[in-house]
């Protein structure tokens, strides 16, 4: 398939998506069972996390449970043309996107990812079927591609996709990344729910560092590095340079911040404080984190200026900024 082609499948998927994912894994028995006891809050990374968001919220309003408005919200950004997500993201230096993503459920402290995987066009789905279906926690590559398709998920064939990257390498001084290279570009969708029965559920996608050397993993799929949920504090999620975060177990550091009281705000920045004491990149980290706590309080911080998050309840939706490291006094962030 043509890049063309592969692309016009996903806008098409995308609203075939869209449609369906409001009713997709939710039963209706269980209709308003994530409403009733408080509103549900949604954070996500990035503006383009907001209609991701609201799918999740429409989720959970459909009967859904977190785990199912996570992999839904983030399903739509998979096949929204995103150009950091999904098959639509950045290919490696090969000319082929190699897909990272994982989902995380509070209750039973559940896991599942799949790493450098080509052709799925919902890696997320794939790492939930990985939680669900095996006793694994991650499948990496061809196991996971091959994994994806047993369990009937969407697959291409990514070998017909390097055509249509040629162009693409050709302008490349350097097909692919050197020691102490930082990439062009890359983002990823982390999303995290807290429904209202206090259960929280999380996930990641991302197509990584563009132009990364094949076979490079970033933090989004490790567990604790790009997302960790513990459902008795709080969970938190990054997007930046995978490099820089993958290192420190970020995410679960965020989370252990907020254990020792922290609000969501201070343990996103003081995990960042704390790398960049040690990390060789300083504060040029070009990391961002998100996190919410078991109380419903959600944050932000990055080192990358006026970090967009998304925000979703059932009262409003918003793009706010997050708190700005280099500026550290100044009061952004959450709701705390
Ligand atoms: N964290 C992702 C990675 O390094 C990219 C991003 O979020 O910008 O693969």
């Amino acid at each position: 398939m043509t890049q063309t082609t592969r692309r016009s499948f996903l806008h098409q998927t995308t609203l075939a998506a869209a449609a369906a994912a409001v009713g997709a894994g939710c039963s209706s028995t269980t209709s308003a069972k994530h409403l009733t006891k408080r509103g549900p809050v949604i954070i996500s990374t990035w503006g383009f996390g907001k209609p991701a968001n609201e799918l999740a919220l429409r989720t959970l309003q459909g009967g859904g449970s977190a785990l199912d408005a996570v992999e839904q919200g983030i399903r739509l950004v998979e096949v929204s043309g995103n150009s950091s997500v999904g098959l639509s993201g950045k290919p490696n230096a090969a000319g082929v996107p190699q897909l990272d993503a994982c989902i995380m459920n509070g209750p039973g402290h559940q896991a599942g990812s799949v790493a450098g995987v080509e052709g799925v066009v919902h890696p997320i789905s794939a790492a939930r079927l990985v939680m669900e279906k095996t006793p694994h926690v991650m499948l990496v590559g061809r196991g996971a591609r091959w994994f994806s398709e047993q369990q009937g998920l969407k697959v291409l064939d990514p070998a017909k996709d390097e055509a249509s990257y040629k162009a693409w390498l050709a302008a490349r001084e350097k097909p692919s990344p050197g020691k102490g290279d930082k990439p062009d570009n890359h983002d990823t969708v982390t999303l995290i729910v807290l429904d209202t029965n206090g259960d929280l559920a999380g996930g990641c996608s991302t197509s990584g560092w563009s132009g990364k050397i094949p076979g490079r993993v970033g933090d989004s799929p490790i567990i604790g590095s790009g997302l960790y949920v513990d459902n008795e504090v709080g969970a938190a999620g990054a997007t930046g340079l995978g490099e820089n975060v993958m290192r420190y177990c970020a995410s679960y550091a965020v989370v252990e911040n907020m254990r020792h009281g922290m609000s969501p705000t201070e343990a996103c920045a003081e995990a960042i404080r704390r790398i960049a004491k040690t990390d060789p990149a300083g504060m040029d980290l070009a990391i961002n984190f998100i996190a919410i706590n078991k109380q419903g309080e959600f944050g932000a911080a990055g080192t990358q200026a006026n970090f967009p998050y998304s925000i979703t309840t059932p009262e409003f939706s918003e793009v706010r900024k997050g708190q700005p490291l280099s500026q550290s006094t100044q009061k952004e962030g959450g709701n705390e």
